[in-house]
């Protein structure tokens, strides 16, 4: 624990302060400091002094022994709540306290129908299935309404009857005296348990929940263009709701696997194209390989290597849309680690007459370093 602050300086007050000022002093810190009500990071901690300060001060006994040996047996358990002087931290109760008590401090009390929760589902594809879409099974394991009951909970011929209790209001009005006076809190009906109405023949079949857990195969349609963290929801596919309350829905997170002969943009792909020296020099007209079919590539005369081209259209879909991203292609020259002998035969030729006439110099010492690199460079 860091070491005490004054606690007569935490709460702005004299040390003859009385039990009213102390108390008023509290009050206005924890409207500027509460955390609920303060984003600054650093409310949190002010608001535990303030806390801290408040349960010794408030407290004649704690006081005095502070007073004396200036420490008074720190405050145990939680800063914001707790103990039988503690609950200091809840903010409904400090604004019961300022507009008088009485106010309700609602506490979210579920009850009737409520929404079932969402599901969350994985799955993957290959680069051909980006392109033409795939068909999935995805296993999943969810709260189905129960079909013996129709998701009443009450067995066949028996209806739930409304608690007797609350009188079917799920929730129930407390009375709390507080330091700061009285308020009033709705908490659950405990007969009930929030639902407003009490089942007494609970269905065999969901012991009364209304829903029970069924493991399903869903058959799934995953459009083409999906990319990797594309989510799919597929409504009304998640968990039932209670009571009758709308289900929830199915996420499926999307991953695709790299496919090592292409780059993905979105739509877009990029490709190298290996071709032999003369391609590039007299100009041809080529295959590429795109995700699913090839296409034709005209390479004009004179192309530089590492030149890109585009190929329109023949990219992958768009999610959602008709149209397609483009192929874009980088050639580059193919070096032949093994000629034939006439290949050999003809290179050194055309290195001849690219030297000039004279046979090439190899800039390496080595005697068989006469090769194409002098030819390409
Ligand atoms: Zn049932
Ligand atoms: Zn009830």
């Amino acid at each position: 624990m860091s070491p005490q602050k004054d606690f007569y300086q935490v709460l702005g007050v004299t040390q003859s302060a009385s039990g009213e000022e102390i108390k008023y002093a509290y009050r206005q810190l924890a409207r500027q400091f509460h955390p609920d009500l303060n984003p600054e990071p650093d409310a949190g901690e002010k608001m535990r002094e303030i806390n801290e300060a408040y349960e010794v001060l408030s407290d004649s006994e704690k006081r005095a022994r502070y007073d004396q040996f200036g420490t008074a047996d720190g405050p145990q358990g939680s800063p914001f709540g707790g103990g039988a002087s503690g609950g200091f931290g809840d903010l409904g109760e400090i604004f019961s306290a300022f507009f008088g008590g009485g106010m309700r401090a609602g506490v979210e009390v579920e009850r009737g129908p409520h929404r079932g929760s969402d599901l969350r589902a994985n799955a993957r594809m290959t680069l051909e299935e980006v392109a033409t879409g795939a068909d999935r099974e995805i296993s999943v394991n969810r709260l189905e309404r129960c079909a013996t009951c129709n998701g009443t909970g009450a067995e066949a011929g028996s209806f739930p009857a409304m608690c007797p209790r609350c009188n079917g209001r799920g929730v129930m009005r407390q009375v709390n005296q507080s330091l700061f006076g009285q308020f009033i809190q709705e908490v659950a009906c405990p007969d009930c348990h929030g639902e407003g109405q009490i089942i007494r023949n609970p269905c065999p079949a969901c012991r009364g929940n209304g829903v029970s857990r069924v493991s399903r195969k869903l058959s799934i349609r995953i459009p083409a263009g999906a990319d990797d963290g594309t989510k799919l929801r597929l409504s009304n596919e998640g968990e039932a709701g209670f009571r009758g309350g709308p289900t929830g829905d199915l996420f499926i997170s999307l991953s695709v696997t790299k496919d090592q002969r292409f780059e993905r943009d979105e739509a877009n792909l990029f490709t190298t194209l290996y071709v032999p020296y003369p391609t590039l020099v007299l100009g041809s007209t080529v295959a590429v390989q795109s995700v699913l079919e090839m296409h034709n590539l005209t390479i004009p005369p004179g192309t530089e290597a590492d030149k890109q081209f585009n190929l329109r259209g023949a990219g992958l879909p768009y999610l959602g849309r008709r149209d397609k991203g483009d192929l874009y292609v980088t050639v580059k020259v193919q070096v032949p680690k093994k000629l034939s002998a006439q290949e050999r035969q003809l290179l050194e030729q055309l290195a001849i007459i690219q030297n000039n006439g004279s046979p090439p110099v190899a800039e390496s010492k080595k005697p068989s370093g006469k090769k194409k690199k002098g030819l390409f460079g």
